[in-house]
């Protein structure tokens, strides 16, 4: 497997959900181990790797900040991105926050269709979990676990008759989240809208991109799934598990966790080396699938560069 990019450019534009400022985001093919990088157009072309060590103050989304320059709710981009297999792009973008579009990594994925993938002469490098690591906070927990793929389970319970406990799990792969994940919406409680308003928070929501769910019901229904939280949920911890920078091979376990707990994984997790290891996927595939170890061996044998 090699790395990839974009094949050609693509843009979209709109308000950001928490910042209400309006936004031009443009996606660019960008040179094998460049990573995901977001470029402030509008600051120099100031870049913000798209990385554990650039995650900033995380609430109700997760901003990156680097050198005191911001950019805000990047969870469901990322999460497209990072599931589509691109490793390598630029995010041009001239505002402080990701346009929100319909609250869901939906739009993302059209684009990234738009745009096309092209393969780089260069071998992917996978993040491999060696052994387990969890992050606790009371009820609520996120743990990463050794596998041969990247799986994610995502757990929630929420007091609402439309919500109550809802459990998500997948294989992350471009097929399954486009189906399963891709089309999940943000969602808030309307007895927390005046609250978060007063924090300055969604100041660009509206009911054309976030589920608003009244006391009993949904107020600019119908749902997309009868689990569309939990599905967004999932989504969200997709997105910031991409600030690893790497492809992971690891089964993730998310418990009434949010950006919080799923950013503090990420950084406690880069942070301990012995933790993982750095494989080529040539290796990724020879354990993962034994069967073709054979045929492997017949093949020219591929260093780790
Ligand atoms: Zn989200």
């Amino acid at each position: 497997m090699f790395q990839t990019t974009i094949a050609r450019e693509g843009a979209v534009e709109g308000v950001g959900l928490h910042t209400g400022v309006f936004g031009h985001l443009r996606l660019r093919p960008a040179p094998a181990d460049t990573g995901v990088v977001f470029r402030r157009v509008d600051l120099d072309n100031f870049a913000i790797e798209a990385q554990g060590e650039n995650v900033a103050r995380v609430s109700y989304a997760t901003s990156l900040m680097k050198q005191g320059v911001w950019l805000s709710t990047t969870e469901h981009l990322l999460a497209a991105i990072f599931s589509c297999g691109i490793d390598n792009i630029y995010i041009d973008i001239d505002s402080i926050e990701v346009p929100i579009l319909d609250g869901s990594a939906e739009p993302f994925v059209r684009l990234l269709d738009a745009c096309g993938i092209r393969r780089l002469r260069r071998k992917r490098r996978y993040l491999r979990v060696l052994r387990p690591l969890e992050v606790v906070e009371g009820d609520r927990r996120v743990g990463i676990y050794p596998a041969s793929e990247f799986r994610v389970r995502c757990y929630v319970d929420f007091r609402h008759p439309l919500v109550g406990q809802q459990e998500v799990e997948i294989a992350v792969g471009s097929q399954t989240f486009r189906h399963l994940l891709s089309r999940a919406r943000t969602f808030c409680f309307e007895r927390d809208i005046a609250p978060l308003r007063e924090m300055g928070l969604i100041r660009g929501g509206s009911l054309e991109n976030a589920i608003v769910l009244t006391e009993d019901g949904v107020m600019n229904g119908p749902l997309r799934f009868p689990d569309e939280f939990g599905r967004h949920k999932a989504l969200d911890l997709i997105g910031d598990l991409a600030l690893t920078g790497v492809p992971l091979l690891a089964r993730v376990e998310a418990h009434k966790a949010g950006h919080s707990l799923h950013t503090q994984l990420v950084s406690r997790l880069l942070a301990d080396p012995s933790l993982w290891t750095v494989t080529t996927s040539s290796q990724a595939i020879s354990e993962r699938e034994p069967a073709f170890a054979d045929h492997k061996l017949s093949q020219p044998s591929v260093a780790a560069d």
